[in-house]
């Protein structure tokens, strides 16, 4: 079977890679560890099984192979290889940086509560500039996936971007590729309102705007959005209601300039698509509550990472954070070429 034409030019083969690590695992395949012998580094790769869905990830793998912005996780090639046992199949992948920290969602488990303030600031405001980049994208890509475990730690705990097998290249604001099939629209607590009406819903800017409001609140509060929701109907039923995350524990008086983050998040998460800001506004108030903060920004994310790295220490794995997922996902550690990914369903 042939690779679409307009793949990246950069082929990753298996004899490139070497010490394999099955690090996670998601809806689109697993997620590997391997060290990159010729450059040097260590690298992610998201593999796929090779079928018509992976057409448009991989259409996205060549935009943001050219587009790089340093809160957008850099694509470096497409993996390629025969999948053993399948002469039709070709296994193919996504190489992607390895970020160490793993994801936010990993490290909100961690820390069992929200990071300190300024490292919280300094987050939002690193997701609305990645998520600003990807908007002003000629044409635009709508991440419409956007949640804690779609956000990746570096090893200095700054945030980037990935995940875009559920984003839709807008060929322009008003015209966008229509998603019929709602379980793959995201997941249901960062979905708007407006999702859950499938007959006419068109996924546009706003979308992502909305599941940014409630990231937001992710973020600054420690916890995950409608812990009591757990039958996704009822929740869908809910948000279409008004309800949205619980603002009470909320007091601007804990942080300078949470008052204007609460305020943000309310804006970005209202029913009416039109009144949501564009995320050029999002930067706007959160490097402003960001600078306030910003001095502060070195010693908590020391104080974070001994935290973690003490925990891995006192853990019976030796495994660091950023494999947390490991344990959470899958359950074994490779160490050679992996034979056969995760077939897409
Ligand atoms: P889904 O894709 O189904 O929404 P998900 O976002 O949790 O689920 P993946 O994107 O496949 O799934 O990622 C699974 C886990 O693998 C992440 O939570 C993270 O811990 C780890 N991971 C993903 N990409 C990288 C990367 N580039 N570097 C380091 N760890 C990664």
């Amino acid at each position: 079977m042939d690779l679409p034409s307009c793949l990246p030019p950069t082929f990753v083969y298996g004899d490139c890679l070497e010490t394999w690590e099955l690090i996670g695992s998601g809806g689109f395949g697993q997620i590997h560890k391997a060290k990159h012998k010729k450059w040097g580094l260590d690298v992610a790769i998201k593999l796929l099984l090779y079928n018509d869905g992976t057409d448009c990830l991989l259409r996205e793998a060549d935009l943001m192979r050219h587009g790089g912005n340093p809160n957008v996780l850099r694509i470096l090639g497409v993996y390629k290889s025969q999948a053993q046992g399948d002469s039709s199949a070709i296994q193919v992948g996504l190489v992607m940086e390895y970020m160490e920290r793993g994801s936010l969602e990993d490290l909100q488990e961690a820390l069992k509560g929200p990071p300190p303030w300024p490292l919280a600031f300094r987050i939002i405001n690193q997701i609305a500039l990645g998520m600003n980049f990807l908007h002003q994208l000629n044409p635009p890509i709508l991440h419409l996936d956007l949640k804690p475990s779609n956000v990746l730690l570096d090893d200095s705990l700054n945030a980037k971007l990935t995940d875009f097998g559920l984003a839709k290249i807008a060929k322009s604001s008003s015209k966008v590729i229509e998603e019929k099939d709602e379980e793959v629209a995201g997941t249901t607590s960062y979905m708007p309102p407006e999702a859950f009406l499938p007959s006419s819903y068109v996924p546009n800017f706003s979308c992502d705007v909305y599941s940014y409001g409630i990231l937001l609140w992710s973020v600054i509060t420690g916890r995950q959005p409608y812990p009591s929701a757990r039958i996704s109907s009822f929740l869908r039923f809910r948000v279409r209601e008004g309800d949205r995350p619980d603002l009470t524990s909320l007091d601007s008086s804990q942080a300078d300039g949470l008052s204007s983050v609460t305020d943000l998040m309310k804006c970005c998460w209202d029913s009416d698509p039109k009144k949501r800001p564009k995320f050029i506004d999002c930067i706007e108030v959160t490097k402003n509550v960001y600078e306030l903060h910003r001095q502060h920004v070195p010693d908590a994310v020391h104080t974070i990472l001994k935290q973690l790295d003490n925990k891995d220490k006192s853990s019976s794995s030796s495994a660091p954070l950023s494999w947390k997922s490991q344990t959470k996902n899958v359950g074994l550690k490779q160490h050679t070429e992996p034979t056969m990914a995760t077939p897409m369903t």
